[in-house]
């Protein structure tokens, strides 16, 4: 970076800084990974300089003849991967591909049904300071109150009695399989759309370690950066059907010209997951995540629905005297990132919280095992229960002695 070096140190320097602090700390967010040296190619390229207004062959611009490819190849590639009928890969994140599938369905004031955030739900689902809550009419639905897993009987009671006009299957922070089949059978005894957003599981739906959504839902929205693995962005799935009508939602009517640089580092990721290495790494990250968990588990820590099935899992801090809060800033002081989160039921705000989300999708990208995950269950309890600076600092020179063994960007390096 040496033009950006001499340009704008100050902004250098923040680069430079964080990639120091993803080298050599143990990232643990569920929502986070590490692209390939491909994908920040394709993200850093030229690319980011074209306007490309419309959609392949159907530009606004002229010159577009080869962002053209680039997206075409992302569309055919995404299309393939999830064995979609139609796949629209614009969406800048995650909650415009959401805002997309609503308008591309629904009417303002139409009902919606969709997970409670407390229960790990997305923002975009129906909270009321976003969009999704403003224009539209939410019914939330939990997670039953002792298995703290999805309970079908329930939504299908609340689907009867508000008669929703799509239901929202989908997470950011549930840690079990969630049954799509059950769902559309839901949506069909009201007459619903099934809308599944699976920004959290699309890599390892890609993968086939979790149960595809796409066969059963009209729309299935997504990010390509969680376990997917690819630059940060969106894309839609939907049914034939209703394909004219995605695109028209996407450009013209929620966005203006798509980022042609993203949109080519998409199509790099949806080739990367295709690969057998990819497909090896999804299954790791649920079994470093198993692992991780059972690990806590048996150092006494309440894990919510009692495990996990994909690559996260919560764990209530509560029962150890802490808030979410609290957990994730004791863990910071030691290189161990994490989030704080809502756990089902839970009495305490949403800045407090009182559980911690984890989740194994970076780790995994770095290589690390089942080994590791034990070591780092050893230092997630020490962590928690420590009170004093040198127990932190004790265990973030053993937290950079690991990182060091599983260099991150080394190959960008050489
Ligand atoms: N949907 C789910 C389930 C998510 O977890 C997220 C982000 O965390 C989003 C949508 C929104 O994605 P973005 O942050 O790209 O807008």
């Amino acid at each position: 970076m040496k033009h950006l070096k001499k340009i704008d140190p100050q902004i250098y320097n923040v680069i430079h800084n964080e990639a120091k602090r993803q080298e050599e700390n143990l990232e643990l967010i569920a929502s986070e990974n590490f692209t390939s040296p491909a994908v920040l190619e394709a993200m850093g390229s030229i690319l980011t300089n074209k306007y490309a207004e419309g959609y392949p062959h159907h530009r606004w611009y002229g010159g577009c003849e080869n962002v053209d490819v680039a997206e075409s190849l992302a569309i055919e590639r995404a299309t393939e991967l999830f064995k979609a009928e139609h796949v629209n890969v614009q969406a800048h994140s995650g909650s415009q591909a959401n805002m997309a599938v609503y308008f591309s369905c629904l009417n303002v004031g139409d009902t919606i049904m969709a997970l409670d955030l407390a229960c790990g739900g997305h923002l975009t689902h129906g909270h009321p300071h976003n969009f999704s809550g403003k224009f539209f009419k939410v019914v939330s639905y939990g997670v039953h109150r002792e298995t703290e897993k999805l309970d079908y009987d329930q939504i299908l009671t609340l689907a009867k009695e508000y008669r929703p006009r799509l239901i929202l299957a989908g997470a950011s922070a549930y840690p079990r399989i969630i049954d799509f089949k059950k769902f559309r059978g839901i949506c069909d005894s009201v007459g619903a759309y099934l809308f599944v957003d699976m920004a959290h599981i699309a890599g390892l739906v890609a993968a086939g370690a979790h149960p595809s959504p796409v066969p059963y839902a009209e729309f299935v929205s997504s990010t390509t950066h969680k376990t997917l693995r690819g630059p940060r962005g969106g894309f839609v799935i939907c049914k034939k059907e209703f394909s004219r009508k995605l695109d028209l939602e996407i450009f013209p009517g929620i966005q203006g010209g798509p980022l042609m640089h993203v949109v080519a580092a998409k199509a790099v990721a949806f080739k990367e997951a295709m690969s057998a290495k990819f497909k090896k790494d999804q299954r790791q990250t649920i079994q470093n995540a198993r692992v991780l968990c059972e690990a806590l588990k048996e150092k006494g820590y309440r894990v919510i629905s009692g495990g996990t099935d994909n690559h996260l899992f919560l764990l209530d801090v509560s029962e150890k005297g802490l808030t979410g809060k609290e957990a994730q800033e004791k863990l910071d002081k030691a290189g161990i990132t994490v989030n704080k989160n809502l756990i089902p039921f839970d009495d305490k705000s949403p800045v407090l919280t009182s559980g911690i989300r984890i989740g194994t999708p970076a780790v995994t990208t770095r290589g690390m095992k089942e080994k590791q995950m034990k070591l780092i269950a050893e230092y997630i309890d020490t962590v928690l229960k420590a009170a004093e600076e040198k127990a932190f600092l004790e265990t973030k020179k053993k937290v950079r002695a690991l990182t060091k063994e599983f260099p991150l960007y080394a190959q960008l390096k050489k």
